[in-house]
């Protein structure tokens, strides 16, 4: 009788953090913790890893799987639209230990819980004392202060990364903050990135950008602007509604506009392309774009773009491609997870229609002769 009180039969309330830990579906069978194979034999060469509470999130952002208003029980819900299976943390980083030849890098995400913060250190050190795997700490800005941001860094993260979401403070009141009946702050997260920022060092700092959560392209390419001034990367999600949440009927980005939003940003961060180089028409809506016609074929013909925005692995390459993590097997690529085919750059080219944005010009920005195409893709 006493055999049904083991461990083994304990329900996913009591297996909690920090000594069990979600792993993403892509990241269990890269680890070999669970069976399958990716459509077009995607890779997924990041461990991302999700703390586990019964309660799920007390945070309550509308679009979210995990938030504290969405009904059913955390442990059924999805997250990012796909399963989270629960594994011992001692097991995970020992996975990873063993296949770190196709690890680049673990990410271990918080969530709003008063054993969030000490949790997401106990996790990150007992990945560090068994690798020398690269970490980055997704962390929840309303739990954290410059202080315990020290202690993430010293417990073996090199990268943070924010969920900031919303591109403007209107549209963070009315999915994340108190519009939402969520604790969260635009003010307090800014603050926040920024002492990381100071912590972590330029571009070891990003922030989630999620596009289609009632913001305007005008708000987007504002936000960009200032997170390149700051040497903070701004990466891109592509709003995909999870079943159940308050967000569930509302529609995803058309694939032209997060297409154009993808070129954008790329040419903002990439190559300095300055805010008045961009125009916008009366609802905010992307206009114009003061930019040589041969930079954006070269960027349509590399197709990098267009790319999932993700942390690197050791060597600088893109380790957290999050392969389905905004679309289906099957639908448009919304973010590749790998560099698209040479048959599909002309499809994004179509889908992307970027030459009705084009003003015509022979360098970058209004002001002119800043950066030649030549001279920027050399840099
Ligand atoms: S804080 Fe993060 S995990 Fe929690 S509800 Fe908001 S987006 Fe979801
Ligand atoms: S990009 Fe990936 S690895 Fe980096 S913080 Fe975000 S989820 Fe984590």
């Amino acid at each position: 009788m006493r055999a049904k009180l083991l461990p083994a039969a304990l329900p996913e309330d009591f297996k909690t953090s920090p000594d069990h830990v979600r792993v993403s579906m892509a990241a269990a069978m890269t680890l070999g913790l669970r069976p399958g194979r990716m459509f077009r034999n995607a890779t997924c060469d990041c461990v991302n890893l999700l703390e586990n509470y019964p309660a799920g999130c007390y945070a309550n952002c509308t679009y979210c799987g995990l938030a504290r208003e969405r009904p059913g029980r955390a442990q059924d819900n999805s997250f990012i639209r796909v399963g989270w299976p629960l594994f011992p943390t001692d097991l995970v980083a020992e996975a990873v230990a063993d296949n770190l030849e196709r690890v680049g890098r673990v990410c271990v995400a918080m969530v709003q819980d008063k054993r969030a913060s000490p949790d997401l250190v106990e996790i990150t050190r007992r990945l560090r004392r068994r690798s020398d795997v690269p970490i980055s700490a997704l962390v929840t800005a309303t739990l954290l202060d410059a202080p315990k941001l020290e202690t993430i860094r010293e417990a073996g993260a090199d990268i943070v990364g924010i969920g900031l979401d919303a591109a403007s403070e209107a549209v963070f009141f009315k999915t994340r903050g108190r519009g939402a009946r969520g604790p969260h702050s635009w003010a307090q997260h800014w603050e926040l990135a920024r002492a990381a920022r100071r912590i972590f060092g330029p571009m070891k700092v990003n922030c989630h950008v999620v596009v289609g959560l009632g913001e305007t392209d005008r708000d987007l390419v504002e936000l960009f602007c200032r997170l390149k001034s700051e040497a903070i990367a701004a990466y891109l999600f592509s709003f995909n509604p999870e079943p159940g949440t308050a967000m569930a009927d509302a529609p995803r980005p058309p694939l032209r506009r997060w297409r154009r939003i993808q070129l954008t940003k790329y040419l903002i961060e990439r190559y300095d392309v300055p805010r008045e180089a961009i125009e916008f028409d009366a609802e905010g809506t992307l206009s114009a774009v003061s930019v040589p016609r041969a930079l954006v074929d070269a960027c349509l013909a590399d197709g990098l773009a267009f790319m999932t925005n993700g942390c690197p692995d050791r060597h600088g390459a893109m380790a957290c491609n999050r392969p389905f993590g905004s679309y289906r097997p099957g639908e448009a690529f919304r973010d590749y997870p790998f560099v698209p085919e040479d048959e599909e750059r002309p499809v994004i080219r179509a889908e992307t229609r970027y030459e009705d944005l084009l003003r015509g010009c022979d360098s970058i920005g209004a002001a002119g002769g800043r950066v030649s195409p030549t001279t920027a893709r050399g840099a």
